[in-house]
């Protein structure tokens, strides 16, 4: 199964101190301001595993297999001089979208364009969109990466040019007032031909001429099996939360934030066959609390602000009301999937798919209905009986 894994990033070059948008994963680049080599291989792989200032260490293949999304920032004070200290990274998990009309890629596109080293074209709008094969770099970051979309460093069809015609603007030399051509190569301490005084750009001709560049969208391409979600969803929810606060950070946001933005997606929600088996195991899954879990308050206290804890019934909450709100506007497949293949629906659901207008969703539920019954008791039991292993 496919899943997309996305990733939005900035960070501050320490040259000329601006936003640079990172366009290819896990390599360095080159300030299109200043020209500084800006190291970021490694800043990635540290934003994933550690939280910056408490130490604690997560499982980063974990994060990108999870339907997940969420905010990893980076302030390495540590970082030597003249190296990138600053770093913000929006991560979400969606299918891999045409940037021109948000339509998903379709997967047997994807597959394709990995094996015959081409790009991928949207089938709506035929915008193609460079793919880079999973290199050694990329399996290392992830063993089960196949490819990354949009990264200036794939196989594309035009390679974009950056910026190749640059726009001239004219400045008054604030000494002689001459005409100053400048254009986005020109330095912020410019030198006057004509009076040799240097003139310092102020800030709304200098961010004219560096127009503020939207981070590029850049898609990690996994090939997943059931297993890796199932461990995903352990992971988070058997390990004890309150002795790493990223994994608490995690569970705090990461899951109910995914599940925001599937149902708020203005293209309706995608299904494909990976989110639909996250949806089956995590809808169908228990876990056991431990009894340090039940002695602690909801509420978690910590530098950074509160936190409230979220359990898997929580997470399980969050969807179904969810689903609720956007019953309206969700297409039939999606109803039909959970009417199908969630064993514990709330009430509540339960009564909106039986009374679906569509066909097929009331059979689906009617027939799952059955099937729950025909579950022998011994085999109930043996099913519950592991802790921490999944119900379905
Ligand atoms: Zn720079
Ligand atoms: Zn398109
Ligand atoms: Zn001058």
């Amino acid at each position: 199964m496919l899943k997309s894994y996305n990733f939005e990033i900035q960070v501050i070059c320490p040259g000329c101190n601006t936003n640079h948008p990172v366009s290819s994963l896990l390599a360095d680049e080159t300030c299109e301001n200043c020209g500084k080599e800006l190291i970021l291989n490694n800043l990635i792989q540290q934003s994933f595993e550690t939280g910056s200032f408490t130490g604690s260490f997560i499982d980063r293949i974990k994060i990108m297999n999870g339907f997940l999304t969420g905010v990893f920032n980076n302030q390495n004070s540590s970082a030597g001089l003249g190296a990138v200290s600053e770093f913000k990274m929006m991560c979400w998990s969606h299918s891999a979208d045409c940037e021109e009309c948000k339509t998903p890629l379709d997967e047997s596109d994807i597959l394709d364009s990995i094996s015959n080293k081409k790009p991928v074209f949207c089938r709506k709008c035929n915008h193609p969109m460079p793919v880079r094969p999973a290199d050694e770099k990329i399996k290392q970051f992830h063993p089960k990466a196949v490819a990354v979309i949009n990264d200036s460093k794939g196989f594309d069809h035009n390679p974009k040019d950056v910026d190749s015609k640059s726009k001239t603007i004219v400045f008054s030399c604030m000494t002689c007032g001459a005409g100053l051509k400048l254009d986005n190569h020109s330095q912020r301490l410019s030198k006057c031909s004509f009076c040799d005084n240097e003139n310092y750009l102020p800030d709304a001709v200098w961010n004219r001429l560096h127009p503020y560049k939207e981070p590029e969208r850049i898609y990690l391409i996994l090939d997943l099996d059931e297993s890796d979600l199932k461990e995903t969803l352990d992971y988070f929810f058997t390990r004890n939360i309150f002795t790493n606060y990223l994994l608490l950070g995690i569970r705090n946001t990461h899951f109910s934030d995914f599940i925001g933005a599937y149902f708020a997606s203005e293209n309706g929600v995608f299904l494909s066959d990976s989110v639909k088996s996250w949806w089956k195991i995590l809808l169908n899954s228990k876990y056991e609390r431990t009894s340090k879990d039940e002695n602690i308050n909801m509420e978690i206290e910590l530098a950074t602000g509160i936190f409230k804890i979220l359990y898997i019934e929580d997470v399980k909450d969050v969807f179904f009301s969810n689903f609720r709100n956007a019953y309206g506007k969700l297409n039939t497949e999606l109803k039909e999937f959970i009417a199908g293949n969630i064993i514990e629906i709330p009430d509540y659901i339960r009564d909106l798919l039986s009374k679906d207008s569509a066909e097929s969703v009331r059979l689906a539920l009617e027939k799952n209905k059955s099937s729950e019954k025909q579950i022998t008791p011994a085999l109930k039991k043996e099913k519950k009986g592991f802790f921490g292993k999944l119900f379905g």
